[in-house]
């Protein structure tokens, strides 16, 4: 029997300023709108969420693909995962600094390797073998992140106080979609955190931490402090609720308390099950989510 699609996508929670509302909720809807139309057409959920990530990594506000955070270095360093919830199949790629839609190589991998994950050079090589274009490192590189990175190094030289502060951006994006066969996939993608160390990668694109997916269970995507969220296998962990009968709500809050409490992180969260049910949580000031279905199409950023 058909069911009903569901498309849920997350632009970053953190502690989004008055004067990024806008580029942010702009951003989740026009990657719903973008997730909805390929469902529309026929595509599968992990077509969804593919072109729904697309549309965030190539929009600037965000903190992945194009204008995505500086490494310690000056460098854009991007990790990114896609799954599929009917047969468990995935594609990572970590740390490559010239494709500007990681995504794309992580579905890359998903369809045409037997291995999971790739990073660096032998992502960029198995990406460019597989037809995904590969560009400069520079063209990744915007002005406003290299003001931000100077003006946080000079911050941080004196204290390191406020390094992991829950005010610190976290745009990293994601997307989660349920299709019409009933089945559920799930794909994140991030530039990582500002100033991070070179070769450092963060939970967004670890299966079971900054995403998951498995039609048994949920699929989820994270975003926040990605240390803290890889302790914890965070996605993984809010998905295992779901297949203990718990609501995607009650597991996405559960997974946020669970964080703050075991670890005292901060993040936020999304959470579908392949009935459709989802939800969304965050222990920072904002987050950003946009959510699509036939009869609705609703996006915040506040407090859910
Ligand atoms: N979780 C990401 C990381 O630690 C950052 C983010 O969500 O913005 O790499």
């Amino acid at each position: 029997m058909p069911t009903d699609p569901v498309l849920v996508v997350h632009g970053g929670a953190w502690a989004i300023p008055d004067d990024m509302v806008e580029a942010h909720l702009k951003g989740v809807r026009n990657a719903a709108a973008a997730a909805w139309q390929t469902m529309q057409r026929g595509g599968s959920a992990l077509d969804a969420v593919e072109e729904a990530v697309v549309v965030m990594e190539d929009d600037e506000t965000f903190d992945a693909g194009r204008g995505s955070f500086l490494n310690r270095d000056g460098r854009v360093q991007l990790d990114a995962l896609i799954m599929d919830g009917a047969t468990l199949r995935a594609g990572g790629v970590g740390c490559v600094e010239r494709i500007a839609n990681p995504v794309r190589a992580a579905r890359k991998i998903l369809s045409d390797s037997p291995h999971v994950y790739f990073v660096g050079e032998g992502a960029e090589r198995f990406a460019a073998e597989h037809g995904v274009q590969l560009c400069r490192n520079e063209d990744l590189v915007i002005p406003r992140e290299i003001e931000r990175l100077r003006e946080f190094q000079a911050r941080t030289a004196t204290s390191d106080d406020d390094l992991f502060a829950p005010a610190i951006s976290h745009d990293t994006v994601g997307a989660l979609a349920l299709d019409r066969n009933g089945n559920i996939a799930a794909a994140t993608s991030t530039g990582g955190t500002l100033n991070k160390a070179p070769g450092r990668l963060g939970d967004s694109s670890l299966i079971g931490c900054g995403c998951y997916a498995d039609n048994q269970s949920a699929a989820a995507s994270t975003t926040g402090w990605g240390e803290p969220i890889m302790k914890l296998v965070l996605a993984k962990w809010a998905a295992d609720r779901v297949l203990a009968g718990n609501l995607p709500q009650w597991a996405a809050a559960e997974a946020i308390n669970y964080l703050k409490d075991r670890v005292n992180g901060h993040g936020g969260m999304i959470v579908l099950d392949s009935k459709g049910r989802f939800g969304i949580a965050h222990n920072t000031p904002r987050m950003a989510w946009a959510l699509r279905t036939a009869a609705e199409e609703r996006w915040a950023i506040e407090l859910t």
